[in-house]
């Protein structure tokens, strides 16, 4: 079973995934927590060429690229193979982020950035994605270090990202929970629960 969690940056995603991860050990399941960009050797150096301020003016496409390389990595070593052996997988960002950020963002086509992703991970789509969705400027008060490179991009940036997050979940109704990320760190983890409780294999 494969969850993905999206949302802007200090939407929470990273503070719900460990919260969530122990919350399914806790049934007796094994649990793998990944993330994007960045969670396997060559996907760290690719991390750091996409967020380091130094890469400001990099091409919108290679950068799409770069995340697609990013994620075809992931896929292949980390998140297939655990699926395979039956583990439950929290991926703390996924394809969403690519069409978010790359697509909306960056104004390159939403679809054509879905259609590389695909093709990246031959595929794969996970079972349930939570959307945490929050205003970028309440998000944002929330940074405690130096904003990356990203991070620095303009609240328009910010907000055709959200939007391109509201109008994937939008389009898929029974595959995503949007969850009001403003809320309390519990009341985010008590709506994501009580929809895992649903739709958990137990
Ligand atoms: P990024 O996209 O930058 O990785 P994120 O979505 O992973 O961000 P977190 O790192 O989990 O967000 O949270 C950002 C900051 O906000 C952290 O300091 C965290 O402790 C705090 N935080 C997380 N959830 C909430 C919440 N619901 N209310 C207030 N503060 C929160
Ligand atoms: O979630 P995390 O903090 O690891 O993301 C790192 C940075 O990469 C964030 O600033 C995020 O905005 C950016 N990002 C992006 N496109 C993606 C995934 C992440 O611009 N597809
Ligand atoms: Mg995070």
């Amino acid at each position: 079973f494969f969850i993905a969690l999206e949302g802007g940056d200090g939407s929470g995603k990273t503070t719900q995934v460990e919260t969530l991860a122990e919350w399914i050990r806790g049934k007796g399941h094994e649990v793998v927590v990944t993330k994007e960009p960045g969670a396997t050797p060559v996907g760290k150096r690719l991390r750091s060429i996409l967020l380091d301020v130094s890469s400001a003016g990099l091409s919108h496409r290679s950068e799409a690229l770069l995340y697609a390389a990013d994620r075809a990595e992931h896929v292949d070593t980390v998140v297939r193979p655990a699926l395979e052996r039956g583990a439950i997988v929290i991926s703390d960002r996924y394809i969403d982020s690519s069409v978010a950020y790359q697509g909306a963002g960056r104004d390159l086509s939403p679809t054509e950035i879905a259609r590389i992703s695909r093709w990246a991970t031959a595929g794969l789509v996970p079972h349930l994605t939570v959307l945490l969705d929050i205003a970028p400027g309440t998000a944002r008060e929330r940074f405690t270090e130096a904003p990356d490179r990203l991070e620095s991009e303009p609240p328009e940036f910010h907000d055709k990202v959200r939007s391109g997050f509201l109008t994937l979940a939008a389009a898929d109704p029974a595959r995503y929970l949007v969850v009001d990320a403003a809320q309390e760190p519990e009341a985010v983890t008590t709506a994501v629960r009580h929809r895992l409780d649903q739709v958990l294999p137990l």
